[in-house]
């Protein structure tokens, strides 16, 4: 199958570009191995992917390997959690020299934060009566990576105190619920300063979820351009278009880059690799082009493509 390079603008195709720059495995709160998600995403067509794992590269060898195996263009990335102004912002850096600089010693922070967290949610939730909540999380992990919310969600699910994964986040895991420990993760400028750090690209992950004003929205935007972020999410799995051309002026205004991802995590929900709503056509730039990324449209896939021709 040929491959053919990334377009440098985005004309407004009525499907998706064969690119999905957020995704998540079994290094953090994703379901298939790195292995397994790279198997997946070729399947469905795409020639490009980042793994994104919540505050970890740990899956980044394994999915390079699969990636080299199938003729993909893999980039090495994470999304950090940040907070900003009291809301926990997710910043996705695309690392095409995978960790160094300083993200080395800021992912070992990260992880830290992220134990001391589960301790703190496991605290509250037990106030809220799921007993040992820190080894109910554990068990529902399944392995010894980093906990997260989703894990606690399924404890409370596995102990009875909730229906469903979606009622445990809205009732104690969600946006300034008790379970919503963000105290520990360190501000926006600072985490996106170690991206920069690594030659990365920092990238404002799904900035239409977070339920704020456009106003507030613009303000973060400002932030995260004033600290040094290249990029926003343009679009983040399916959305209205409206919401996406409006987005596209906010980028365009800040001289940020447009990336796209589906976030997905799991199979059988209503996202897949790839899944997202495709970017109408705007003069705001693809993410691919920054001068940092620009070698991986030209890489592995397109020369695959061509050795096959
Ligand atoms: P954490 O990284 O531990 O703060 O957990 C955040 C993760 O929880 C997100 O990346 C999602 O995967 C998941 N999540 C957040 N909100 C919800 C929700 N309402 N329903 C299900 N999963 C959610
Ligand atoms: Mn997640
Ligand atoms: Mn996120
Ligand atoms: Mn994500």
């Amino acid at each position: 199958m040929p491959m053919t390079a990334l377009p440098a603008r985005f004309e407004g195709d009525p499907e998706p570009l064969p690119i999905d720059l957020h995704m998540h495995s079994t290094a953090s709160d994703g379901a298939l191995s790195p292995t397994d998600l790279v198997a997946l995403c070729r399947e469905r067509g795409l020639t490009h992917l980042a793994l994104t794992d919540h505050d970890t590269l740990a899956g980044v060898a394994e999915a390079a390997a699969a990636a080299a195996e199938a003729g993909l263009v893999l980039l090495p990335g994470t999304e950090l959690s940040t907070q900003w102004r009291g809301i926990n912002i997710h910043v996705v850096g695309l690392l095409p020299e995978g960790a160094r600089g300083r993200l080395v010693a800021g992912l070992a922070s990260q992880a830290e934060a992220r134990e001391r967290r589960a301790g703190r949610i496991a605290e509250r939730l037990e106030k809220l009566g799921l007993d040992d909540a820190l080894a109910r999380a554990r068990e529902q992990a399944g392995s010894e990576r980093p906990l997260g919310r989703p894990d606690f969600a399924r404890a409370l699910v596995a102990a009875g105190l909730v229906p469903d994964v979606a009622t445990a986040f809205k009732k104690h895991l969600g946006d300034g619920k008790p379970g919503d420990v963000k105290a520990l993760w360190p501000g926006l400028a600072e985490a996106l300063g170690w991206i920069l750090d690594a030659g990365g690209v920092a990238v404002l992950a799904h900035p239409l979820r977070h339920g704020l004003t456009r106003r507030k929205r613009g303000l973060l935007l400002d932030d995260f351009a004033a600290a040094g972020g290249q990029a926003a999410e343009l679009v983040s799995g399916f959305q209205n278009p409206d919401a996406t051309r409006d987005l596209a002026r906010q980028l365009q205004e800040r001289g940020l880059y447009a990336s796209q991802g589906s976030d997905f995590h799991f199979p059988g929900g209503h996202l897949a690799p790839g899944s997202m709503s495709p970017v109408p056509r705007t003069a705001t730039l693809p993410v691919w082009t920054h001068p940092r990324l620009a070698a991986c449209v030209g890489g592995p896939a397109a020369k695959a493509g061509a050795d096959a021709l």
